[in-house]
């Protein structure tokens, strides 16, 4: 959870709203159409059963393939830009996250030089 929407969850809470109500009023607003996030439910579910080892040759068309990369490489960022937390594996805020919004362990980091 980003830094901003648990400040925002924990102001509420004090306010004395309840946690469902809260969490209610965090949904992301979209800012694509609507197809394109039918696009990328269609490739994710791809990427399941190609995961599952359950996808024919030849089962997947050029715009697949093409989406199936684009899917990849925006994971590979993503885990790149946002690694593993060492106690819990939860995805940190950034690259540069002092602790984990999860686990709220402290994350130790080396010193250049
Ligand atoms: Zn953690």
């Amino acid at each position: 959870m980003m830094a901003q929407h648990r400040r925002r969850i924990e102001r509420q809470l004090a306010g004395g709203e309840n946690l469902e109500r809260a969490l209610a009023g965090l949904r992301m607003e979209r800012t694509l159409a609507d197809g394109y996030y039918a696009w990328a439910a269609h490739l994710f579910m791809l990427d399941s059963v190609r995961e599952l080892g359950a996808m024919r040759p030849g089962f997947l068309d050029a715009a697949e393939i093409d989406g199936l990369a684009a899917l990849r490489s925006a994971r590979h960022q993503f885990a790149r830009e946002h690694p593993p937390c060492p106690h819990c594996g939860a995805a940190l805020y950034d690259r540069f996250a002092m602790s984990c919004e999860t686990c709220q362990g402290q994350i130790e980091r080396k010193r250049a030089g």
